[in-house]
């Protein structure tokens, strides 16, 4: 971690990073043309492929780099019974308070971050209308009814979170693996809670992608593999780019710990809405798979035939946010400086995306300098070769400039430029987004250059100007 303690003056504005979404195509407010429907997103073209990195990313670190985990994808909709024996029907809770000046409703434990209904500059409580009924408990999971008729029985809820899709499955994994604690069983996809307060863009919609993984150890192995995935899940974030004084390690207090939970600590990212949950590692004991055996009458314990010892496994979780990882990338990688060069105006402003890598949208995009003398063919011959194993895009269109401003917003590491001399000596120019320095490079072998440079180790340049 670094020593120096970043202020929010290093970080972007959300306003500045809704904005850059919008105009590229990234993120955009969900079913914009009947105005909206609150605190719901689509992802655009670059916001899907973005994204898809980043879940790419954990799944590479979860699956390809280890040899002790396994994948599942469990269904949105499961028995009823689930959440009753996860506790979240009687305790997924978050405490509610009405307004009834304003008709509004607040998170009661968040009064203090959020925004009057009447007066904005204000907390909600603080003037002298506001008018909040005490607090009560609301449900965050959101119902639906199995089957044509709303009848008693057929209510079932959208899941709040996939970790107990990978419980419930444990005794099916575990049979078929061939995996013995200690194991995990990972889990990308969609979740939902009727969250009270949305907001702040993506980082708390009611409908948003986890990446969840359950490590199922021996219980005495438990604080170790606490201790392995804190540093682990630390290790990623700042290995995909994000500045390391910009990320920090919190252990929850003993009244914040949830019910099933001895231990847990949260990875946290100075957002421009200041220091916030990115992703929560538990110990969550044996609570969920006691949970299930007990409620569905299942023996979910692990037999060593080796010490003829039967036990059940304790579980450590790392759960994070796709969308929620997806914004501080956004965040980290954002950066303004005024450039003299490429046709810019003196003193411009260019925008630039200053994404790893490996989690930008497009990897290299191929532009034609003019739309003649055989170089738009040269061009999409080049992309033909690069779309074998990476996202690349042709642009013709515009002026040299502004195409690369273009993809320098996106976050596009590479600009491949034909010219006059590629048709002559088979080279072309390369252009690195960050330092903006331009290289000749043979055509031949170009595919496997942007390839080998795309996984190289990178570091955000951003370290380097503002320690
Ligand atoms: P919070 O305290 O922010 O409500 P949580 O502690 O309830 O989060 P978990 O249940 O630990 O969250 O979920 C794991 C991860 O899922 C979070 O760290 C976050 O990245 C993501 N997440 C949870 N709720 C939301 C949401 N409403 N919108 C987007 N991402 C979410």
């Amino acid at each position: 971690m670094a020593d120096a303690t970043p202020t929010h003056e290093d970080v972007v504005t959300m306003d500045k990073i809704v904005a850059l979404c919008k105009r590229r195509g990234f993120i955009f407010p969900s079913s914009e043309i009947y105005g909206g429907v609150g605190s719901t997103y689509d992802y655009g073209h670059y916001g899907v492929l973005l994204k898809n990195n980043v879940k790419g990313e954990w799944w590479r670190a979860m699956l390809q780099e280890r040899d002790d985990i396994v994948a599942i994808d469990s269904a949105i909709l499961q028995h009823p019974k689930v959440w009753e024996a996860s506790g979240h029907l009687a305790g997924f809770t978050d405490p509610l308070v009405d307004c009834r000046t304003c008709k509004q409703r607040f998170r009661a434990d968040h009064l203090a971050e959020l925004q009057c209904g009447r007066k904005p500059s204000r907390h909600p409580g603080e003037t002298d209308e506001c008018d909040l009924t005490q607090a009560r408990d609301f449900n965050l999971m959101f119902e639906t009814t199995i089957g044509p008729v709303k009848e008693s029985g057929a209510t079932a809820y959208l899941r709040p979170e996939t970790a107990q899709g990978i419980f419930i499955n444990f005794k099916n994994v575990l049979q078929f693996s061939r995996k013995r604690p200690p194991f995990g069983i990972a889990q990308v996809g969609k979740s939902f809670r009727n969250e009270i307060t949305p907001g702040n863009f993506i980082f708390r919609t009611r409908e948003f992608e986890q990446m969840e993984m359950e490590y199922f150890v021996p219980p005495a192995e438990a604080p170790k593999w606490f201790e392995h995935w804190l540093a682990e899940r630390e290790r990623w974030y700042v290995d995909l780019g994000i500045r390391p004084g910009h990320l920090r390690l919190r252990a929850h207090e003993p009244e914040e710990l949830s019910h099933y939970s001895s231990r847990t600590s949260d990875v946290e990212y100075l957002f421009p809405i200041g220091w916030q949950e990115l992703e929560g590692i538990a110990n969550r004991g044996d609570f969920d798979l006691s949970q299930h055996a007990e409620h569905s009458g299942e023996k979910l314990e692990y037999f060593d035939q080796g010490s003829g010892e039967r036990y059940v496994p304790h579980v450590i979780e790392p759960a994070a946010g796709a969308d929620r990882a997806t914004l501080a990338f956004l965040v980290d990688a954002y950066d303004e400086e005024t450039v003299e060069r490429e046709g810019a105006g003196a003193g411009e402003t260019r925008t630039v995306l200053r994404l790893h890598p490996r989690l930008a949208p497009v990897k290299a995009a191929v532009l034609p300098l003019v739309n003649k003398d055989r170089q738009p063919e040269l061009a999409r011959e080049v992309h033909d070769a690069l779309r074998a194993t990476v996202q690349s895009e042709y642009d013709d269109g515009g002026a040299i400039g502004r195409r690369y401003r273009r993809q320098d917003e996106i976050g596009t590491p590479f600009c491949l430029t034909i010219d006059h001399q590629s048709l002559q000596d088979g080279t072309l120019t390369l252009r690195d987004r960050d330092s903006l320095a331009q290289e000749r490079q043979p055509i031949e072998g170009i595919a496997e250059e942007i390839e080998r440079r795309v996984l190289a180790p990178w570091r955000t340049p951003k370290l380097s100007e503002r320690p």
